[in-house]
Formats: structure tokens, sequence, C-alpha cells
């Protein structure tokens, strides 16, 4: 097998970290992943070499920044296999580009008793924005439901469109169920009315292949820091008949063409959408760790991961008392549950005692915690450098939370 877990993993130096004494295990990467050193490297060598603000100078520096942005972008083009380098718009995350979306599609195209359409299990970022905008517009919210296996109710979605739907927004992977959704067969029934859709990656595209053409979405959403990049870089990829048609979500310098105190005209795409001095490290940053997956190579770190979800599922099954949430049939790699008789913040402070990292809460989806009728709920999630002997230690670790609380 080409995918050497043991090799991934020398290129992360944090996971070297001792946490109390202990090796630290990390099974927290459904919020953020951690650094390879080509990423770590590449931020520090730019800022060495060829640091200076990109698209506005003719000097040497600022022509190597910029063309070291524009390659980036193209980088990230050819990942999601974007038609477009100019479909490919930097922001600063999954919540900026979706925020960005609602504003500038709500600004040209919803009206008053519009209609969006979300899903009952989306992240908040893949809630508010759209509340807002209808709070905004006097539109109204729809949401498709899941059933307890956590797989989306598809078949409920027709009767949910209406004339008045004017955008459907929906998560690729789930952050609390692992749910993989069928979006292509959603975008193909919503496109027969005409509906866009936008697609929420922040939780696919660190871990399976994706292409925006072949989904067929007209917007797509994911944020660098949950694929090994930098934090506070991350794209929006639109359409360009989309991104031609609505307008800037930000005003401000770069996204100009002519200021004059009458008017304004805008840049071209994808200028026109990156007002201010971008975060073009972070775009660097985030272009060498597309470049460290597709090396990694992304189907074999998604079968390795799926082994890890496999039997991160079939160890936590045999214990007798944990709960787990989301039994759709395609999923991601994370694993959330309850452990019978324990909060889960007390079982993830005594597991983060032993150096394990997970997450506890409501993982910023309170109405799938809603729907199971439970405040919150323990995650472990996974990235290419796990393995099962973390996953061995997760287990023990539960084990020894079981017996701390006289099970
Ligand atoms: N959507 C999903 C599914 C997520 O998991 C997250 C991050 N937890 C976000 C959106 C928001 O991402 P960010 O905080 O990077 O903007």
């Amino acid at each position: 097998m080409s995918f050497d877990v043991h090799k991934i993993r020398e290129d992360f130096p944090i996971l070297q970290e001792k946490v109390y004494g202990n090796p630290l295990v990390y099974l927290d990467n459904g919020a953020t992943t951690q650094k390879p050193m080509p990423v770590i490297a590449c931020i520090n060598d730019f800022h060495r070499h060829s640091n200076s603000s990109i698209h506005r100078g003719v000097h040497y520096l600022s022509e190597q920044a910029t063309e070291a942005y524009e390659q980036a972008r193209i980088t990230v083009q050819e990942f999601i296999r974007a038609k477009h380098s100019h479909e490919i718009i930097f922001t600063s995350g999954t919540t900026a580009s979706i925020n960005g979306v609602a504003f500038s599609f709500g600004e040209r195209f919803v009206h008053a008793g519009d209609e969006i359409i979300i899903t009952e299990m989306e992240h908040h970022a893949n809630i508010v924005p759209w509340q807002m905008l209808c709070e905004r517009k006097n539109a109204r919210l729809k949401v498709i439901p899941f059933n307890d296996e956590g797989i989306l109710q598809v078949d409920k979605l027709e009767e949910l469109i209406q004339d008045k739907t004017r955008l459907i927004a929906v998560m690729h992977a789930s952050n609390t169920l692992a749910t993989l959704n069928p979006v292509k067969q959603i975008i193909s029934l919503a496109h027969r009315y005409n509906i866009p859709v936008l697609v929420d990656g922040a939780q696919s595209v660190p871990h399976m292949s994706v292409d925006v053409q072949d989904m067929d979405c007209d917007f797509f959403a994911f944020s660098g820091h949950k694929m090994y990049g930098p934090t506070g870089i991350g794209i929006l990829y639109g359409k360009e008949k989309w991104l031609d048609d609505i307008p800037p979500f930000q005003g401000g310098g770069d996204m100009v063409d002519v200021v004059t105190f009458e008017k304004t005209t805008y840049n071209q795409l994808p200028y026109k959408f990156e007002a201010g001095t971008s975060n073009y490290v972070g775009a660097v940053g985030l272009g060498k760790a597309v470049e460290y997956l597709v090396t990694a190579g992304i189907n074999d770190v998604a079968d390795h991961e799926h082994d890890l979800l496999q039997y991160a599922v079939g160890r936590l099954d045999n214990l007798g008392y944990v709960t787990l949430y989301g039994r759709a049939p395609q999923k991601t790699s994370l694993v959330t549950f309850t452990l019978r008789d324990i909060h889960p913040y007390d079982a993830g402070m005594i597991l983060d005692k032993m150096g394990i990292a997970v997450r506890t809460g409501t993982h910023c989806a309170q109405p799938v915690m809603r729907h199971y009728g439970i405040d919150g709920n323990i995650r472990a999630s996974f990235a290419m450098y796990n393995t099962r002997e973390e996953i061995d230690a997760l287990i023990e670790g539960i084990q020894k939370v079981k017996t701390m609380f006289g099970g």
C-alpha cells in the first residue's frame, strides 16, 4: 500500500507533543486539522523571502507575491475541478463564504415572501446567514428533516420546493452525523426547477475527492484550516454566471475598476469579491496544503480514514454503553456519541487528562442535538495522520471514564 500513515505523521511536528505527560492523541480534526511541515515552512519562507502586498506594486516582491497568490488559486481550481480559476474566490473561511452568498445573492434575488431551503443537520454557519437574510427581506426559511439514522429525507424536498424557492443550501458532509448527503441528487432536482444550490463542503473537501462540475453545484464553500492549511483562509467557488450576476459583498480596494464620487464600477472576477488586502499568505499556505493532500493521494486518504471510521464504530458499539449518532450508509470520518449516565463534558475533561483531544458540546449544530433530545455529545473526528492505535487509546480512555463514574 502506497499510503504510509507513519511517514505522514513525521510531517506533523505537533503530533510529537506530550499532553500531561501522555502522547497527544488528536481527534478534533473536524474542528481544525494540524499542519504538516511543508505548509509551516511555506508560510515561513513566504514571510522571509516574498512578502509584499499583491496586485498593487510593480516591484519585484509584489510581483512574486502576486504570482504565488494566483498560482494558489489555480491549485485550488484544479483540486475541486472548477472550470475557471476566476470562479475561485479567496475568503476567510466557510462562514465568510456562506455569509457572502447569503448577502449578495439575497440582495439581488430574494424578496418578501420568497423561500430558502436548508436542512435540519446544518452547521450554524449554514443556518444563521440564511435566517438573517430572511429577516432582512421578510422571506421564509424551510427545512429538510433527517431521520433518526441521520439520513436526510430527500424525498421530502420536492414538496418543500415552491415557485418562491430562491435557493437551497445543504452540507456535503455532516460535522455531527458524518452523513454524506446525496448532493448530486438534490442539485439535479433543484435545477429542474431552476433553483441554485449552495453546498457547504467544510467537512467533505479534506476527506474525499470533490468535482464541482460533476456535482453541478452553483456555490461551494470550504475552509483551509480543516484541510491542513492555515486559519483565516477559505474558498467560495461560484459558477461564473452567478458570480457575474450578484453584487460584491464588500467594498474597498482591489475590487473596483473606476471610482468616482458619483459611481463606482467593479473589477472583473474574481477580484470583484476580494476587497481589501487579502490574506495572500494564507492563500499560498492553502495552495501548499492542497499540494500536500494531492501528494498523499486524496483517494488513499479517504480509504485510510474509512478504515478508521469502521474500526472506531465497531469498537464503540462493542462497549455496550455507548450511543452513536448517525448511522447513514455513506459517511465521512467522524463519530459522535454519548456514554450512558456520563455527561459529555466530564468524559471530555477526563480524556483530555490522558492526552486525548475530543470535542464535546453541540458542535455548532444545536438543531441536531435537539433532534435527539440531548444537550451535546462527544465527537472524535479523524484525519489522514490518525491510526487504529489512537482509536484503541480512545477506547481505553472511555473504559477508564466509565470505571471512574462507577460502571
Ligand atoms: N460548516 C461545517 C459543516 C463545519 O463543520 C464548519 C466548522 N466547524 C463550518 C461550516 C464553519 O467553518 P469555519 O469556522 O472555518 O468558517
